[in-house]
């Protein structure tokens, strides 16, 4: 399995609050929300919770990422309640384990999960957003829902409940499939269209995912950028 990974701040912010993990088998990225910081914290302990959990590899990945997320949803709660800077606090999380050929997400918020194969780009991923919610209902366009002026609000978060049950989705792949996950800080600014064009010219997955950061950035980089994208052997 091919490799790429790229975080970036983008042109507006002063601090990138997004996290990301590029392990063999495990590849995650979450995006943080929190004043002060605070969301820089709560991604970056999701992902690193995730990457200590690695050594022990699952045998049932899809009860191993609840587990996981409750674990990790418990850690960035309890840090909240117990220290003022941190309250509130929380982040998205998208995580994708390999196991032979089928691929398991875990996920909460509206970071993204999208396969690409055979020149077609599926979403995996539900956005737990208002405006996601808006889409699946017939009410809103993807177009519309991507310059609504509620399109950051999320319906759910890693660490802003005591009790967390993420959405696992249970996906087969073969070689050659490119799995991409990425917080909105892209897609907010580059759709689903161009996300396929950049990766249908890119020769590997790094090259993807400066591409893709690129590409956010020239459109305005409203928001922190990371790219996460494997390609299945
Ligand atoms: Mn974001």
């Amino acid at each position: 399995m091919r490799l790429g990974a790229r975080s970036d701040i983008g042109r507006m912010r002063q601090v990138n609050e997004d996290s990301f993990l590029a392990g063999e088998g495990l590849i995650a990225v979450a995006d943080g929300m929190g004043g002060h910081q605070a969301g820089e914290v709560a991604s970056r302990m999701a992902c690193e919770r995730l990457g200590e959990m690695l050594p022990v590899w699952p045998h049932d990945p899809a009860g191993w990422l609840l587990s996981v997320f409750s674990d990790i949803n418990s850690r960035i709660y309890n840090m909240s309640l117990a220290n003022p800077s941190c309250a509130g606090m929380g982040t998205t999380l998208t995580a994708a384990v390999f196991l032979e050929r089928e691929m398991y997400v875990g996920h909460v918020g509206d970071s993204r999960a999208y396969m690409l194969r055979g020149g077609q780009l599926k979403r995996i991923t539900d956005d737990h957003s208002v405006v996601g919610e808006l889409v699946r209902s017939g009410s809103l366009t993807e177009e519309e829902a991507r310059f609504h002026p509620r399109r950051n609000i999320i319906t759910r978060a890693v660490g802003v409940e005591p009790v967390l049950v993420p959405d696992v989705i249970q996906v087969s792949i073969a070689p050659g499939d490119y799995i991409i996950l990425c917080t909105d800080g892209l897609t907010e600014m580059v759709d689903d269209t161009e996300i396929l064009g950049v990766m249908m010219s890119s020769d590997s997955p790094q090259a993807g995912a400066d591409s893709l950061v690129r590409l956010a950035n020239e459109r305005g980089g409203h928001d922190n950028i990371t790219v996460v994208i494997a390609h299945v052997a």
